[in-house]
């Protein structure tokens, strides 16, 4: 069973070289919080998840949570190791300090939440789902609510959860039917929720449900959902916990992986009707819900790269120990020295890097969106942050299943067996493509809101940028055939960007045909700009004689096999994009 080290080198490369903290923090007049201070916390968050939350990784594997006449009863020692978190103020880092917050970036709590991801992907759920709820409240929660339930669940001792799937209501939200009746200074819920992600526990004294519910008079569709807070035990007059409120937890999901999260079946109002609080105004959960999707979904995206991570650094380890060829002599050496277990550790490297660097530049884009000083600037860095959300989110996950696959294949026959650890990671990440939307939904976003709704003009842009990388690395010999790669590759962007515009007015199912390797070859884009600005940053140290050679000459070779070997995949993504949805929607129902 592997340990868990945060890569601390790594992401502090992308801090400082990709994403310029230092410049961030000081334009958005936050100067004493700088590299040196993100470094600290990284470091002491990276101990509580080597030596705390990383062990406990197998036991929530074996150990599942147990449903009991209490509720749930999650596996043992998460708790102890919960109230370590707590007591850390690792939940607080980035929510305003009016609630109790540390208000840090944005994209230092994302570099932090890679730590707690990797190190106990089912763990990390919690606080996920909790910095979620938050976000929800604070954003559309009135004065009252947020007083009331924020301070508790900035600090942790109440967690939160989300509250959207219904059995006949998961991608296609517009189907909700759980019930919100007026009653008195609340509503009474009713309704069931499924798959509820550490929907009851015992960690803490009270969890508080953010559930989609709709009134007795509300429109049918989408525009008639409202947003409630649902809380498992109600208030007395102080705002402790008190009477038990009427929504349990009924059973729990046995699945594949993230076996230590616990997945509920909710139900509230089967006796007397669970007591509710609507949030914000009526029938505007939905859009609610969606202005806190561009966190949550960067959340998951950001799992994918802490699961591949986790993956990789087994695979390392089990391939510089595992003996398997022998030489002239007859003495034996390691599986790493072998040719194609190096392309699978390198190809999981290379993915890893270029994952982590696009989800730090888009969680700072959100910082840089919302510490902008002009409405231009703010706009211009929302959009970006819209752009590349469905990005983060689809192609990070699906890249995490190939590393994680990769990372299984590396051990070989003991990668099938449970007790090495590697097939948990295999099992875990394959939730992340499904939940918080699926590949597929991110995708239909990806060419629908986020390119035809504004006729391509923001992923205009992106691609003037990523040609400006481009540019750079043409101009410098040592790094012109990447810079020619990433070229090809953009052109091929260019290409599919007119084929959709072109297309999708006429054929109705040319979007959604082309739409998945639409997101796919974006993010294979994304990834080569990445890797580019990486090589660049990591010459120009090297030039300057700054840093660990060693370090800086690996993020050259990484960068070259992402351009070689990744890289290349976008001619296949533009040559399925341009055959269009004919082969697709060829097939009758009836010869499937
Ligand atoms: C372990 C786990 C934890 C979860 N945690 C939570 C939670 O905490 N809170 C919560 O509310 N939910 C949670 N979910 C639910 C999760 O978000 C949904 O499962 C997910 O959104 C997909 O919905 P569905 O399962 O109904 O699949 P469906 O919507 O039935 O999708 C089935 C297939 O059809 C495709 N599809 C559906 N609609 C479209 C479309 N319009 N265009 C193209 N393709 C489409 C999908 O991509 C997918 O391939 C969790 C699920 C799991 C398994």
């Amino acid at each position: 069973m592997s340990e868990y080290k945060h890569p601390y080198r790594d992401a502090e490369f992308v801090l400082n070289e990709l994403v310029d903290f230092d410049a961030l923090c000081a334009d958005a007049g936050m100067e004493e919080i700088n590299a040196e201070l993100a470094s600290v916390i990284l470091t002491e968050a990276g101990k509580l998840g080597s030596d705390v939350l990383a062990p406990l990784n197998v036991v929530g594997d074996t150990q599942h949570p147990q449903l009991g006449e209490h509720g749930v009863q999650e596996t043992a020692g998460f708790a102890e190791a919960y109230q370590q978190f707590v007591e850390g103020g690792w939940n607080s880092l980035t929510p305003a300090e009016e609630f109790g917050g540390q208000n840090l970036p944005n994209v230092l709590g994302t570099a932090v939440n890679e730590i707690w991801q990797s190190s106990n992907l089912a763990f990390a759920l919690c606080p996920l789902l909790t910095q979620g709820a938050i976000e929800s409240i604070a954003h559309h929660g009135s004065d009252e609510l947020k007083q009331t339930y924020l301070p508790k669940m900035v600090s942790g001792e109440w967690t939160g959860t989300m509250n959207l799937t219904e059995p006949d209501a998961g991608s296609d939200l517009a189907a909700v039917k759980t019930k919100a009746v007026p009653n008195g200074d609340h509503y009474l819920i009713t309704g069931q929720k499924i798959f509820i992600t550490w929907g009851d526990h015992q960690m803490t004294d009270n969890v508080v449900h953010l559930v989609l519910a709709r009134l007795p008079d509300a429109p049918a569709g989408v525009k008639g959902i409202s947003l409630f807070v649902v809380p498992k035990f109600l208030l007395d007059e102080n705002g402790n916990p008190a009477a038990r409120n009427d929504a349990h937890c009924v059973s729990l999901e046995h699945k594949l992986g993230i076996h230590g999260s616990p997945t509920c079946v909710m139900s509230f109002g089967d006796n007397e009707g669970a007591v509710g609080y609507l949030v914000g105004e009526a029938n505007k959960g939905l859009a609610y819900m969606f202005t806190m999707m561009n966190h949550a979904r960067q959340g998951v995206g950001l799992q994918g790269l802490a699961i591949a991570e986790r993956s990789y650094q087994q695979a390392v380890e089990y391939a510089k120990e595992r003996l398997q060829g022998t030489k002239k002599d007859g003495s034996r050496f390691a599986i790493i020295k072998f040719p194609d277990v190096r392309r699978m550790l390198t190809q999981m490297k290379s993915s890893v890097e270029a994952m982590r660097g696009l989800a730090l530049i888009a969680a700072a884009e959100i910082d840089r969106a919302g510490y902008a000083q002009d409405e231009a600037a703010a706009k211009k860095h929302g959009q970006r942050v819209e752009l590349l959300t469905p990005i983060v989110k689809g192609w990070l996950t699906e890249l995490a299943q190939e590393v994680t696959y990769l990372g299984t294949q590396v051990h070989g026959g003991m990668g099938f067996i449970e007790e090495t650890g590697s097939a948990q990671h295999y099992r875990d990440a394959r939730i992340l493509t499904i939940y918080e939307g699926t590949t597929g939904i991110q995708a239909l976003d990806l060419v629908g809101r986020k390119t035809l709704m504004n006729g391509g003009t923001h992923l205009a842009e992106l691609i003037a940028e990523i040609e400006a990388t481009v540019n750079d690395l043409e101009a410098n010999e040592q790094f012109a055939a990447q810079g020619a790669a990433l070229r090809e590759a953009l052109e091929a962007g260019k290409a599919a960007r007119e084929w959709l515009l072109e297309n999708a007015p006429d054929d109705a199912a040319a979007a959604g045909s082309i739409s998945v390797n639409f997101m796919m070859m974006f993010g294979y884009i994304c990834g080569g700009w990445v890797m580019g600005q990486s090589a660049l940053k990591a010459q120009a140290s090297l030039d300057a004689g700054n840093g660990d050679p060693e370090f800086l000459t690996a993020k050259l070779a990484t960068a070259q096999f992402f351009s070689e070997h990744l890289l290349p995949r976008v001619k296949s993504n533009l040559a399925s994009i341009q055959a269009g949805s004919a082969s697709i929607m060829a097939l009758g129902e009836d010869q499937f």
